[in-house]
């Protein structure tokens, strides 16, 4: 039973490897010629962009001195490419509608419909959702941790994983909080910081499963596993950030850790007697079959939701759930302590 689920990761492993990102939209010759003409005159069609009024050295056409900031520029520039983008998608799509064609991808991205400026709404509003699944469960745990179970005298808590899941909470946080400003709106900066991170919070939880799991309790020990770990994930992040956002790369380097992880409480859930390991099996289990979603990518049902964002909805219950075990182990640990001392 336990190996049937590892062998189900490592064959996701796999599939997931396989994975080639190349956007065809983006290819297309037609969508080629609108954006350079776009990036020329500023229009699409009809629809033509204030942001796209530059002068042949790159400066804004007709702009106050203070608004010719480099910052400033570059937010214009990143609208106007934006803009022309998304028009010339729109009007792509809709042409091969009438042709009767499918969807396909521009610059690694379905053809989403903008919501209030979002470029992706339905992920923008499911990363809302898991931000503040997290901040519930991190606020119910500390409340558990600190209200309602005995404390040491100095007002500490029993629990020895109390701070390493506080860290969890806030390295999640960030993550999600980076996730929904990525959807709303992509860019290079806010690709970076989305993407280091989730680099971040999947090494950190990488690191968190090894050592609740292996009931890692001695500060030595907790130092000497986490360091590797934590060098490997801090170089990724380096990589990404400063030589080459390579997604395939990347993609490798997320998966290789997460399933990592799931395998390690699987077979932790599987041995230990913990009185809530139905609830690691559930998490795993589902986490297993939500991340399929990543691999049967579909275009977005009615603009809005694509498989990726029905992968972020589905880790919001799973956020819940979680968040339950993480305070059923606070208790389960700290009577297990108390027991013990008596
Ligand atoms: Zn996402």
């Amino acid at each position: 039973m336990l190996y049937g689920y590892v062998f189900v990761f490592l064959l996701l492993l796999c599939c997931f490897v396989n994975i080639i990102d190349a956007s065809a939209g983006d290819a297309d010759p037609l969508y080629r010629g609108c954006i350079r003409q776009c990036q020329e005159t500023g229009c699409v069609g009809q629809k033509c962009f204030p942001h796209c009024t530059f002068s042949s050295d790159g400066e804004i056409v007709g702009r106050p001195w203070y608004m010719q900031e480099p910052l400033y520029l570059q937010w214009k520039k990143w609208d106007c490419q934006s803009d022309c983008r998304y028009h010339c998608m729109l009007d792509r799509e809709k042409e091969k509608e009438l042709l009767n064609l499918d969807p396909v991808k521009y610059h690694g991205k379905w053809p989403f419909k903008r919501i209030f400026g979002m470029q992706e709404p339905a992920s923008v509003a499911f990363s809302a959702l898991n931000l503040a699944m997290h901040f519930h469960g991190w606020v119910s745990f500390f409340i558990i941790l600190y209200y309602k179970l005995p404390l040491k005298d100095e007002k500490k808590a029993y629990y020895e994983y109390a701070s390493l899941w506080h860290i969890y909470a806030l390295l999640s946080l960030n993550s999600w909080f980076w996730s929904a400003v990525f959807h709303s709106r992509d860019v290079d900066l806010t690709e970076k910081l989305d993407y280091s991170s989730a680099v971040i919070l999947l090494g950190y939880s990488l690191i968190l499963a090894i050592l609740r799991s292996f009931n890692v309790r001695d500060e030595a020990t907790r130092v000497m596993v986490s360091a590797p770990l934590s060098a490997f994930a801090i170089t990724h992040v380096m990589y990404i950030n400063f030589y080459k956002l390579d997604y395939g790369w990347n993609m490798k380097v997320c998966v290789v850790m997460a399933v990592a992880q799931l395998a390690i409480w699987a077979v932790w859930a599987g041995v230990s007697r913990h009185p809530s390991r139905w609830k690691l099996w559930l998490v795993v289990f589902a986490g297993g079959l939500a991340m399929l979603l990543e691999i049967y990518d579909f275009p977005p049902y009615e603009g809005l939701f694509d498989a990726h964002a029905i992968w972020h909805a589905s880790t919001i219950p799973l956020t819940y759930i979680w968040w339950s075990f993480i305070r059923d182990d606070a208790h389960f640990r700290t009577t297990k302590i108390l027991k013990k001392a008596r």
